[in-house]
């Protein structure tokens, strides 16, 4: 088993929706330190939602290792993180643009893809990450706003950014989708949420069909549990945190970093047959 990442136990750590990461302890492994590139994304534009954080800032720190300027929105909430991420883009040396905005509101998707695309010069790769996580054993007790959130972010969102960045990606360009584990085997708290992440499956799979024929690939990444702000605002109750992932085959939660060879694999040249497929990080979990 691999030492590199941690292992232990977490402790009780609450915090508000959307969760700061440079709070948390342990902080995420988002790989400032951990990962290496090698020139895969050389020259290419990335606009990755939620890139302040966990996931996403995993897979931002990444490209830029490998050679691409990146774009990333994130929660006006969560302007702390991103400054960290651009000053770590910085210091690799690639163009970093930052793009803080609620993704709830309908029409903020479409104008931060045309912001991206034109504070970059263009647009190949396409990462819709952002997402709400937040737990309830009850569906009675869920909310209509909580419901609608959920959807808004985690599919709506995701559908308004495409349409809009259709008039930028061509031939080679590579849309890329965080789904969950939760999209294929949904657990009875995350109601509203795992409905969402089937969403991003099925649109993997009928966007993969229908812009074949342009050469653009459409592909998902489904995680296990990670440890990222998410979890630790409301995505599970505090009495989950401690043992949080040890249930995996691997017996601990994976950290951001360990996402990132999958992103960038699904952006790059070398996945250029690979599309409609999602690719499962879970720690052991099938997703088949
Ligand atoms: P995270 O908290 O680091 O990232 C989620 C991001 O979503 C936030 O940083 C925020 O920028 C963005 N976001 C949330 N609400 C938003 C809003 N209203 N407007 C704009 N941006 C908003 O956590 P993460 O776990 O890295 O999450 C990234 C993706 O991974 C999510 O889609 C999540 O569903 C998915 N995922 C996470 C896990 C896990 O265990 N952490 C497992 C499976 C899937
Ligand atoms: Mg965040």
């Amino acid at each position: 088993m691999s030492k590199k990442f941690y292992s232990g136990d977490f402790e009780k750590q609450p915090q508000e929706y959307p969760g700061i990461q440079s709070k948390m302890s342990p902080v995420p492994d988002t790989g400032e330190e951990t990962y290496q590139g090698s020139n895969k994304l050389t020259g290419k534009k990335a606009l990755i939602t939620g890139g302040d954080s966990g996931i996403g800032r995993a897979a931002a720190i990444a490209y830029a290792k490998e050679g691409a300027d990146v774009a990333i929105n994130y929660h006006p909430e969560e302007e702390s993180d991103a400054q960290d991420v651009k000053a770590a883009i910085e210091k690799i040396g690639q163009k970093i643009v930052l793009l803080p905005g609620d993704l709830r509101e309908a029409t903020f998707a479409q104008e931060m893809v045309k912001e991206a695309a034109s504070q970059l010069g263009g647009l190949d790769v396409l990462v819709l990450n952002a997402g709400i996580q937040q737990y309830q054993y009850d569906i009675q007790k869920l909310d209509s706003k909580q419901l609608r959130d959920t959807f808004e972010v985690n599919v709506f969102s995701q559908v308004h950014a495409i349409q809009e960045a259709l008039n930028y990606l061509k031939e080679g360009s590579s849309i890329i989708l965080t789904s969950s584990i939760q999209g294929v085997k949904p657990s009875a708290h995350l109601v509203d949420y795992a409905m969402t992440k089937s969403c991003n499956i099925s649109l993997t799979k009928s966007l993969a069909a229908q812009l074949g024929s342009h050469g653009i690939r459409v592909n998902a990444v489904a995680p296990g549990p990670i440890w990222t702000p998410l979890q630790i605002s409301g995505g599970q109750p505090q009495e989950s945190i401690p043992k949080f992932g040890q249930n995996q085959p691997l017996q601990r939660a994976g950290q951001p970093a360990e996402l990132a060879s999958a992103y960038v694999l699904l952006a790059s040249d070398e996945s250029s047959y690979t599309t409609g497929q999602v690719y499962g990080v879970t720690g052991g979990a099938p997703i088949n």
